[in-house]
């Protein structure tokens, strides 16, 4: 196909390498000049704006940023939606606003350009080996248009939702990793800071239940919280409450700042005060569902 790539920064070059490696004809633009010139020498065309990239191309993609430069290279001047015949297809596969890519599609829909938000997670050497995990949000339709191109930088597409659902799960996703490298900070700082050797630490965490849990994401997630299944004790509550109260206190006699920690102690302190101290350590999972008004369950998987 002929592709527009815009954003050629260090997640954007190496997809544009892959696509032409899959036979795919690239006009590529980017505010530095320079950052397109290895794909000009594998037979990339360069082009002189956004709009002149839409101009030539069935599909165009962006790799921006963020939703500033998303917004002005999709509808600003001479961005895409000004070189765009109907029937072009834009992904966008920044980080970005499920909000902004919402209003995209509307605008650039009543022109009859199609729209699909397409986050990618997996760093740069995903993006170098073409095995990115692509979280897209499109209409159906459009998403079997548009994965076997995908499929050329990425080798786990997963079709979320509508238009604006992948930035949905690309946001939680880094969400996620980001509180989690902190809560991972705090406990290897308090463990060496209380005089333990990290490689002692690690493997003890790792060989522990957290550690054997797949960082709370693992198959026991979907099995017993995701069921709501907190009132069989199996770590009870009052427990956990305990220990991570002996941890705030281990921090606060060696002087290390927990500001997770003291918060996850908040919500247990108050999953006790509803009486919850008998049920198990995941009925904390319950205060944030009525904290946040929602409730998250899957269906039970089969057992193996
Ligand atoms: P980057 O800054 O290296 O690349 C962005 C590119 O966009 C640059 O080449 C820049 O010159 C270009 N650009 C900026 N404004 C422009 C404009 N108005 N018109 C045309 N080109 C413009 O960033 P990156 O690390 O490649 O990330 C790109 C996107 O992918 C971001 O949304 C980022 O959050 C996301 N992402 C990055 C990683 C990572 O590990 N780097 C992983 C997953 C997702």
């Amino acid at each position: 196909m002929r592709i527009g790539f815009i954003g050629l920064g260090m997640m954007g070059h190496h997809m544009v390498a892959n696509l032409q490696k899959n036979g795919h004809e690239l006009v590529v633009f980017d505010v530095r000049r320079e950052a397109g010139e290895e794909a000009l020498s594998r037979g990339a065309r360069w082009a002189e704006t956004p709009a002149d990239a839409a101009r030539q191309s069935e599909i165009v993609m962006t790799s921006l940023p963020g939703p500033k430069e998303v917004e002005l290279v999709a509808l600003g001047e001479n961005g895409v939606l000004a070189g765009a015949a109907a029937g072009l297809i834009y992904v966008d596969v920044s980080t970005s606003s499920p909000t902004l890519i919402r209003r995209i599609h509307q605008v650039m829909g009543e022109r009859g350009v199609r729209v699909a938000d397409a986050p990618v997670s997996g760093g740069v050497i995903g993006a170098e080996e073409a095995t990115l995990q692509i979280m897209v949000g499109c209409d159906a339709d459009l998403f079997d248009v548009i994965s076997p191109v995908l499929r050329g930088i990425g080798d786990k597409i997963t079709y979320i939702g509508d238009v604006g659902a992948g930035e949905v799960a690309k946001l939680c996703h880094n969400q996620l990793a980001l509180v989690v490298q902190q809560a991972v900070a705090e406990a290897l700082t308090l463990g060496t800071k209380a005089g333990i050797a990290p490689e002692k630490l690690l493997e003890a965490i790792r060989g522990g239940a957290y550690g054997r849990s797949g960082g709370g994401i693992g198959p026991g997630l979907e099995r017993t919280t995701l069921q709501g299944d907190w009132d069989r004790p199996r770590f009870a509550l009052s427990l956990a409450r305990k220990d991570l109260g002996l941890a705030t206190d281990l921090a606060s006699e060696f002087g290390v700042p927990m500001p997770l920690a003291a918060a996850a102690e908040q919500a247990l302190i108050e999953c006790l005060n509803r009486g919850w101290g008998g049920k198990d350590m995941t009925a904390a999972f319950a205060l944030q569902e009525d904290r946040a008004r929602v409730q998250v369950r899957v269906k039970a998987p089969a057992k193996t």
